[in-house]
């Protein structure tokens, strides 16, 4: 806190819970654009660390860097992810309590390299025992394997295939034996392939699994035509041999398996040519996948060559990079997970947030006042309520029998949930529609601001049925990775998986589960321009993402009572020279000293209240008219 204080109309207020105007939108990017230019590119808001990607190095990762922050109360030093890994470390070693760091933001915004800086940290300065060692080795390598992984091209029209990265890093709850220091030139990444070696791949496992990627590569190049009949075929088969070799399948059984289908009858099976749009329909699925079973089998190799069965009672710091709230011009399925994803997020901080600061108000004895906020449970409702909500109205579409169309699932929607204030349609809106809809979409008011959502394709990509032809297809490859993702039990298995959508839901819920269970830490990244350039701060796009990262309705949830508050003895430390009582040693209690000191430089009741253990100042403005004095004494 202090020090950086008093130069703030220069760089800024390094917590902008120390905002004046802190409900000004205007006020927040002002200050992080002060900082910005300072190359100060982390600010608090209370716990939270708000970090803008400087797209250069900036020499604040070094050695001496980690030790500062070792130890160190969090305000007592500028801010810094430093403070938050080393927070997050203790908070784990003192309370045997399991702890997580969710980082979010855009692409670009700086979330990869947020998990790279905090890995560094631990590898650093935590200390570990020698198989501790081998797994914290081990996930630091496995890093740039996912992100080659993940980051990967594959399918025609995404070239960017995002995933949600869940690590966990397992420590010694005791946190005892000898510093281990020697690391430091660690930060000099090694090659993927190098990587591989450490995470127990064998060269088998490599070549099986580029040999899986290769073939999701040539899938894109298949090209289908349609005969007389309406059939699809595929004339140029040198692309069906490439990719059989690669996968270790018989090229004729592929061929035959992405241009027809198996349908079962009671009693017997028949098989059926499939129509151009389904047969692209079957390649797509296909590659899908494939690259999707491949990465998970991928994550679960990492992960189990990370699982450290030395220790029973193990505590966990969890590193969670997740990929931010989306508005394209065209939003489609995709962008309705992720912003739903997101959705839910914002509710557990925002509830986490309130919770925190109720408990503490009520440990310092403090009174309660009620906040005013959005509480957006209303639109996960929407979402995905059961039997009522959107996934569940989508769902019944693609399942229910007769000719279900994106039109008649909006139509469904419109029928269903037409009446909900945060749901709209061009049809609904009416003439007085804000702005201009197509007929296939519909409109979600999510916390972050509206995002309409074009219905078109949501049946299929809900479905993403992979053809029962395929899949056996797949389940008899040659490639041992393959056969561990499609199980020869899974044919048995008549009944229809669940849905992309309920799938995507479920899985939300489980990880939802894990955030809760522990303390949590947050991390938003926001990326300055599109143009990957130091010193460049594109208003506009950083006024969006404040938005869509929700720190506005975190700030006004952190502010709603007291701008600042500390610890009696830190406060008197810094201020006693203020007082005659105080200064220069205070030998009674310091809750004391700290009613003395204020009454000399002649707070008014409105502006503070004292707890058991803390000073609570309501304003920003006293806290710095103290801090002036207190740099002129
Ligand atoms: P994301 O994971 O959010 O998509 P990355 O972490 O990959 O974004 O960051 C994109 C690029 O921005 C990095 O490759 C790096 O060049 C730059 N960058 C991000 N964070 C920092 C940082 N703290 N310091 C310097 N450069 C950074
Ligand atoms: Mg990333």
């Amino acid at each position: 806190m202090e020090g950086a204080l008093t130069a703030r109309d220069k760089v800024g207020v390094q917590d902008f819970v120390l905002l004046d105007a802190y409900t000004s939108e205007s006020a927040f990017v002002d200050n992080l654009h002060k900082r910005f230019s300072e190359n100060l590119i982390y600010t608090y808001i209370g716990t939270l660390l708000v970090s803008v990607n400087p797209y250069q190095e900036l020499g604040i990762y070094t050695m001496k860097q980690m030790e500062l922050y070792q130890g160190v109360n969090f305000f007592e030093l500028p801010p810094h992810i430093y403070a938050i890994a080393d927070n997050a470390y203790r908070m784990m070693c003192s309370e045997l309590n399991n702890h997580f760091i969710l980082i979010s933001g855009e692409s670009g915004a700086g979330k990869t390299e947020a998990s790279k800086k905090i890995l560094q940290y631990f590898a650093v300065t935590c200390p570990m025992t020698e198989s501790l060692q081998i797994a914290r080795d081990r996930l630091l390598l496995s890093n740039p394997v996912l992100e080659a992984f993940g980051n990967a091209k594959t399918l025609r029209n995404d070239n960017s295939s995002r995933f949600g990265k869940y690590m966990d890093i397992q420590f010694d709850f005791k946190g005892q034996c000898a510093k281990e220091l020697s690391i430091n030139d660690k930060n000099d990444w090694k090659t993927v392939s190098n990587a591989f070696a450490v995470i127990d791949f064998t060269d088998e496992d490599l070549e099986n699994l580029f040999g899986i990627i290769a073939s999701v590569l040539h899938l894109g190049n298949i090209h289908f035509k349609e005969d007389n009949q309406g059939c699809a075929t595929i004339p140029d088969t040198h692309e069906i041999k490439w990719i059989a070799k690669l996968l270790g399948v018989l090229p004729s059984v592929l061929l035959d398996a992405l241009t027809h289908r198996k349908i079962e009858a009671k009693t017997e099976e028949m098989i059926c040519p499939l129509t151009l749009d389904l047969s692209i329909y079957a390649r797509d699925a296909m590659a899908k996948a494939v690259y999707g079973r491949t990465f998970t089998w991928l994550v679960n190799k990492i992960n189990s060559s990370l699982v450290n069965k030395d220790f029973t009672k193990k505590t966990v710091i969890g590193l969670l990079d997740i990929y931010g709230f989306e508005v394209f011009d065209k939003n489609g399925f995709e962008q309705f997970c992720i912003n739903y994803c997101n959705e839910k997020l914002q509710q557990l901080l925002i509830e986490r947030t309130l919770k925190a600061e109720q408990a503490e108000y009520e440990m310092e004895g403090i009174e309660w006042e009620p906040i005013q906020y959005f509480n957006n449970k209303i639109i996960c409702d929407l979402v995905e309520e059961r039997h009522r909500g959107i996934i569940s109205i989508l769902d019944e579409e693609c399942i229910r029998p007769g000719p279900a169309t994106d039109l008649s699932f909006l139509e469904k929607l419109e029928e269903k949930v037409g009446k909900h204030a945060h749901f709209q349609t061009r049809k609904l809106a009416g003439a007085k529609g804000r702005k201009r809809m197509g007929w296939m979409e519909f409109r979600l008011f999510h916390y972050a601001g509206e995002v309409t959502y074009c219905t078109k394709g949501f049946l299929e990509k809900n479905n993403d049925l992979l053809y029962r032809h395929l899949k056996e297809v797949l389940c008899w490859s040659k490639n041992s990775i393959l056969r561990e993702c499609f199980h020869v039990a899974e044919l048995k298995n008549r009944r229809r998986p669940p849905t992309v959508g309920t799938q995507f839901k479920n899985s939300l819920s489980s990880l939802l589960e894990i955030l809760i269970s522990k303390e949590p830490s947050y991390i938003r990244c926001i990326k300055p321009n599109d143009g990957k350039e130091p010193r460049k701060f594109d208003e506009l796009l950083i006024r969006h993402q404040i938005k869509y990262l929700g720190l506005m309705e975190h700030l006004r949830v952190r502010r709603a009572g007291f701008a600042y508050r500390r610890k009696y003895e830190h406060f008197l430390q810094r201020y006693k020279s203020l007082c005659p009582d105080t200064w220069p040693h205070w030998h009674g209690r310091p809750a004391e000293g700290v009613q003395r000191l204020i009454k000399y430089i002649g707070y008014k009741p409105e502006e503070y209240k004292l707890g058991k253990t803390k000073i609570f100042i309501r304003f920003p403005r006293t806290l710095f008219a103290t801090e002036d004095a207190f740099e002129f004494s």
